[in-house]
Parts: C-alpha cells; structure tokens; sequence
C-alpha cells in the first residue's frame, strides 16, 4: 500500500477528462493547476475538469491552484530565437518591444535600478545563466556562465532580494478570489519571500480557508524558513527555481533542510521539479531519477511531484504509473520504527522565537497524544491509528511519526478531507458531526470495516477529542473492533 502521495502538473497533454481520468486510476493524489502557464478561463475549465472526474469516480482528489507570483518575461524573440555561448557578452534592459541576440529586453522596470555587479539572471528553466558585469545607465552589460538557447518569451529570474514586486500579485489575488468562489481546497504561492506573503493572501486558516502551500524556491524564503512554514498549512520544495537561486550542489542539501523543518512542525511538505524529467519525451525514466524519487521519501516528502512530465510529456499517464511505483517501492523500504524514535526523541518542546510556549498548548497536547499513537503503532499489533479530527491537525500530527499501519483521518468536513489529500499515509473519510465521542469512534470503526480496511478482532488506537468543545484531540483509545 502507497503511503507518499502524488502530485501532478495538469496541462495540454493530460487535461482532457480521459487523460485525467486515467491519471486518477494510476495514482494521482492531487492535480496542480498551474496559472503560470495558463489562461484563467483554461485554469477554471481543468479546474471543474478534473472536479467532475474525481466525483464519477468516487475519488477524493485534491486539487491544488498554483498562483505564479510576479514571473518577468523576457520580450520575444526572433523567430528561431539565439543561441547564447559561453563566455559570449550580451546586454539586458527594461522593455517590452523585441528581444534580440545582443540584447535582452526584460519586463522589469526596475531592472537596472535594482540589480548589482555580479548577480546572476537565469532564463526559461535553468537554461541560460548571465552574470552582470557591469551597469551602464539603463543596460546591464552581461557575460554568458550557462550557455543555451532561448527562443520565444522565456521567463526571468531575478535574484529574489532584487526583485521588488512582491507576491501575491494583484492578479494572483483577483483570480485567487475566482476560485475562492468554487470552493478551493489548496493554494500554492511562488516566490514567498516572508511570511507576510503569505498573510497578504488574507484567507482564514484552515480548514475554512483552503491549505496555503508556501513554494519555497527564494534564498529569503530560506533564510526566513521558519516562519513561512509556520504561518503555512504545506510547502513546496520547489528545486526548480531553487536550482537558478543558489548553486545547483545547494539543492539536496536545502531539500533535506526544509523537509525537516516541515516535519518539525506537522506541515506537509511537496518536492517537487524534474524527478522524471526524461519522460517528457521518453518511455522510461534515468536511473538517477527513480533513485531521485525514492531518495525524496527517505528524506521525508508527504508528496512528490510532476511538473512537465505529466503536463506536455508525451505520456502523462506513464510518468505517474512510474512515480507511483517508485514511491510504493521506497515506502516499502522506508524505517518506520527508527523514524518516529528519532521524531519523538526531538520532544514536545514547541515555543516560538520568543520562547512563547502558552500560545501553544493546544498543538503541544496534540504533540503528545500523536507521538503516543506512533509509539504504540511501533510496539503493539495495531491494524491502524484512528483519528477523529475536526480541522486535520491531529492527523497531519501523526503523518509526521510515518508510523506503518495506516492512518484513517475521519472528520465531518469535506474541505478537510479534501485537504488530508496530501498527506502522507492518510486515508481521508467524511463522517457525520454526531453528539458523544464513543458515537464518533463507533461511527468511525464502522465506516473503515466497510471500507474493508478493518475486520473483526482488529486492535486499533483512536486519537480523538473527549470533550468536543476543547476541540483538541486530547485521548487515545485502544479498543478492538467488534
Ligand atoms: P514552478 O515551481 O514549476 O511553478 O516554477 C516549481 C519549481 O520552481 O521547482
Ligand atoms: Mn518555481
């Protein structure tokens, strides 16, 4: 049984309700749309696309919208576009009319204004690097470090710390408001620099708003990590940009990095970008990407992701078979047991950076009912760790213990189980509110046994809350199915 979830990236390929479909079938958790690369209009139409599918096939498919954040643009190129040697000089300035071979216009007004000698600008997908060498009035006299071929309008990446327009855009935020009215579940933002980013978005906290998933892909989000991931519901490690903003040889070591930090602190954490990157256009993947994928769980992913393989592979439903194989495959190897020992050894200590230790009681008693779950999961005989959760909390709290039966997330609101889509080893189930909490664990069992997940004689651990008003899960019960 898989425990990783799946993310992939809807686009022209597998946006049609038969590609979508059989993605579901092969194992996609969660579609990302993405409005970086497309219209509103096409984003709200796969939106509903892959709505509708999901509910014809009784699935619970979580569906995340990608807000792209301020993406500059390099104006168009001629059409066969040029080719940039190593070492060739080439200029940059601000404008929209053309871009040429020995000049690069960039939609960025403040290009020459904000930008210093010796920074890097990436261009398209890690493809070109230029360094600035010097600045003259409103030109950037560059040097090629990273040749290639641009063609089109690639996008820019300016060094977060230069960039001045910040994220959320307001565009993000109109079209944010759109799918705010469809009922959204899951939101990524691009290029979050500080929590305050995410706070602009002003959407209540979960599970009333949707999960706002920080993509931590700027040297400021790094170095401001803990706090994004604190005022976020999931991250992205998004090795994407991440690979244009620091040195490629950084990136494993920044995964590992933020994947910790996210499993510290109960947030689901995506990584994502180029894991099967050789199946855009080919039939099996590189050695070096299954060990990329299976590394990604060892490290603690709740999900992996497709950007491009699914979006304009050549075969979207291939990709995610191939991911969905690999992550089975390392979940099947994963060390449950030496895991949650080392999670549980790191405490329930939870204070924020001024030592505030109060303000968190509700999340500490949480902390400990769930590492009590993990701990009896490793030692007894357990056919799985039930929660009862209203918001999802208490099982985002046990998915970080990665314990090995699996984790049955109940809750009486569909938002939240559309949520817990992306959570590692979770198997989401609507239940109705209902008065005293045996009811609730009655109820509960019942609905697993039906499911098939469960039988008769079954020993289980149910974390739930006994006094419903404090809305905390603050029990766990070990009882035996009837
Ligand atoms: P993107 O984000 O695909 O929207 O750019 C992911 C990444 O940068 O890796
Ligand atoms: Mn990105």
């Amino acid at each position: 049984m898989r425990r990783t979830k799946t993310v992939a990236t809807i686009g022209p390929n597998s946006d049609s309700p038969e590609v979508l479909e059989a993605m579901i079938l092969a194992g996609m958790d969660v579609a990302r749309i993405s409005l970086a690369h497309n219209t509103l209009e096409k984003s709200l139409e796969n939106y509903r696309n892959v709505r509708a599918v999901a509910k014809k096939l009784d699935r619970n498919t979580g569906i995340l919208l990608d807000l792209p954040g301020p993406k500059v643009r390099t104006a168009t190129f001629e059409s066969q576009g040029c080719n940039f040697e190593w070492g060739q000089k080439v200029s940059l300035r601000y404008g929209n009319e053309k871009s040429t071979c020995s000049m690069i216009e960039v939609d960025y007004e403040e290009l020459a204004t904000s930008m210093a000698m010796g920074d890097t600008v990436g261009f398209g997908d890690g493809g070109v690097i230029l360094q600035v060498e010097n600045i003259k009035g409103d030109e950037l006299e560059c040097v090629v470090l990273h040749q290639g071929h641009l063609v089109g309008r690639p996008g820019v990446h300016i060094p977060a710390e230069r960039l001045k327009i910040s994220t959320p855009t307001d565009i993000d935020l109109a079209n944010l408001e759109v799918f705010l009215e469809e009922g959204l579940d899951l939101v990524a933002l691009s290029f979050v620099r500080t929590a305050d980013d995410i706070f602009r978005l002003n959407l209540e906290p979960p599970p009333k708003g949707p999960l706002v998933i920080a993509k931590i892909e700027t040297s400021l989000a790094v170095e401001n990590l803990s706090e994004i991931v604190e005022a976020s519901g999931a991250v992205m490690v998004a090795r994407g940009d991440l690979g244009v903003n620091y040195p490629l040889e950084e990136v494993p070591h920044l995964q590992k990095t933020i994947i910790q930090e996210c499993i510290a602190k109960g947030r689901p954490v995506i990584t994502a970008t180029q894991m099967l990157e050789s199946m855009i256009h080919g039939p099996t993947p590189t050695r070096a990407e299954v060990s990329d994928i299976a590394n990604a769980v060892f490290d603690g992913s709740s999900a992996v992701m497709l950007s491009a393989e699914t979006a304009i592979g050549t075969n979207p439903v291939k990709a995610m078979e191939t991911m969905v194989r690999v992550a089975e495959k390392a979940d099947e190897h994963f060390d449950s047991t030496t895991w949650s020992e080392a999670i549980a050894a790191q405490g329930l200590k939870d204070t924020d950076k001024d030592g505030n230790a109060k303000e968190k009681a509700k999340e500490n008693i949480t902390n400990a009912i769930t590492m009590a779950g993990a701990r009896v999961a490793n030692e007894m005989d357990l056919a799985a760790i039930i929660c009862i959760s209203g918001s999802g909390l208490t099982v985002r709290s046990v998915a970080r213990f990665r314990p090995g039966v699996p984790i049955l997330g109940f809750s009486p609101d569909p938002r939240v189980i559309a949520q817990l889509s992306l959570s590692w080893g979770v198997t989401p189930f609507y239940m109705e509110e209902s008065g005293h909490y045996e009811d609730r664990v009655a109820e509960a069992i019942k609905i697993a046994t039906s499911n098939g997940l469960l039988s008769s004689g079954d020993l289980v651990a149910v974390l739930a809350g006994l006094q419903e008003a404090a809305r905390v899960s603050d029990i766990i019960w070990l009882c035996k199915v009837p």
